[in-house]
């Protein structure tokens, strides 16, 4: 029988670097509140930005869809066909986007790995932002591309690597719209130049930028005015649209090839009716409830503002999501551990999903937290800050 020490001593070493994460259990849905083991507390670390997770609208159109149209969809889309649910999600993902066409996956991470292992492989070369997402960056180890990592929002070196491309066949850039755990905004309007002068081909990954930028929720390429010159724009259904999925925009070409090259999504079951159902309801509600969003910005700048003026190093973000950067990731934890025992859930956030050294409070805020929600947050985070000697 093989050795299975590896497991815990893979796990002790986790231990003694704080690197170890753990699952902590919730009662009932999402929202600014959560039941916490047990204990109500308030959620200030979701990616639900307008608080639709548990909306009676999303809840309805799922139940609506399994009644229609059963729980599961049997197969691959490829096999036992495209169900009605997924062709209403397509068409309403293209129509909000502006784009020809859409293709729906299982997950944005299954999108991003598929998609740049379809588009790119070997004679190709990938250039991606250093703080894109794992699951782009897994995408680009698959496709077996050469790859160049620029620094973060750097574009003279993204130019610089532009130049000295030379002779691949094909060129990519690949950039999460807003960085995940920064929530600071990629140049867009920067990169699509970059990309006309030197014939490279744009792929933008809008998981925390859907319903959040751009005047009608439509991400950053909307903030920009880009949309038509990138080629790829991806993102998700499971942040602000408060459901589940993934969507690719752009040509009917390109969403065809992507049907018959993208393994995950060739080779899994299709997304179950009801799941595209209560996707199509959280795109439908970003589309015609721009109150919400416009709630949300109002009081992520508020927010923003306040821990500046407390002595936080933020970062640059832009968004919701707001990064408390405390350097080491013991004390990450402790910053977490402390807001916890006040009833403030805020995830520390630790390398290597951060780089080593910017150990972090990942805090999010949502239009569904009220003012008395974001001034109690606010007043912990000081105290506790204060008494940790972090500001
Ligand atoms: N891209 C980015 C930038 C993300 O932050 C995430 C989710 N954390 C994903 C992709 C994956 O999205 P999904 O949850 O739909 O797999």
């Amino acid at each position: 029988m093989e050795d299975m020490s590896f497991i815990d001593q893979t796990l002790q070493q986790l231990d003694e670097k704080q690197l170890r994460r753990r699952r902590r259990d919730v009662t009932g849905p999402q929202g600014r509140t959560i039941l916490l083991n047990g204990r109500p507390v308030l959620n200030f670390c979701s990616n639900d930005y307008l608080g639709l997770a548990g909306d009676p609208r999303l809840i309805d159109a799922a139940v609506r869809a399994m009644r229609e149209e059963g729980f599961g969809s049997g197969a691959s889309r490829l096999v036992s066909g495209n169900m009605d649910a997924h062709r209403r999600l397509e068409e309403n993902v293209a129509r909000f986007k502006g784009t020809p066409a859409a293709l729906v996956f299982s997950t944005e991470y299954m999108a991003n790995v598929g998609i740049i292992s379809a588009v790119c492989g070997k004679g190709d070369l990938i250039l991606s932002d250093r703080y894109n997402h794992a699951s782009i960056i897994d995408g680009i180890i698959l496709s077996g591309a050469k790859w160049r990592r620029y620094p973060h929002r750097d574009m003279a070196a993204l130019e610089k690597f532009l130049r000295d491309s030379g002779r691949h066949s094909k060129k990519l850039i690949i950039t999460d719209s807003v960085f995940s755990m920064d929530g600071d905004i990629a140049p867009l309007d920067q990169i699509v130049a970059l990309a006309a002068e030197y014939q490279a081909m744009v792929m933008i990954d809008e998981a925390h930028a859907l319903g959040v930028l751009g005047k009608n929720g439509k991400g950053a390429a909307e903030h920009f005015g880009v949309g038509d010159k990138i080629d790829f724009q991806m993102g998700t259904f499971s942040k602000a649209a408060g459901a589940f999925g993934a969507y690719c925009c752009g040509t009917q070409e390109a969403m065809d090839l992507l049907a018959n090259k993208s393994r995950s999504f060739i080779y899994t079951t299709g997304m179950p009716p009801a799941v595209a159902a209560a996707a199509e309801a959280g795109l439908n509600i970003i589309a015609t409830q721009p109150s919400l969003r416009e709630g949300l910005l109002k009081k992520t700048r508020h927010m923003t503002g306040r821990l500046k003026d407390q002595g936080w190093d933020l970062r640059d973000t832009r968004t919701p999501i707001i990064p408390l950067v405390v350097g080491e990731p013991q004390t990450a934890m402790e910053f977490s551990e402390r807001l916890l025992e006040e009833g403030i859930f805020a995830a520390a956030i630790r390398p290597p999903t951060v780089p080593s050294g910017t150990a972090r409070l990942r805090l999010t805020v949502t239009a569904a937290h009220t003012d008395d929600d974001v001034e109690i947050c606010l007043s912990e985070i000081k105290g506790i800050g204060k008494r940790l000697c972090l500001i």
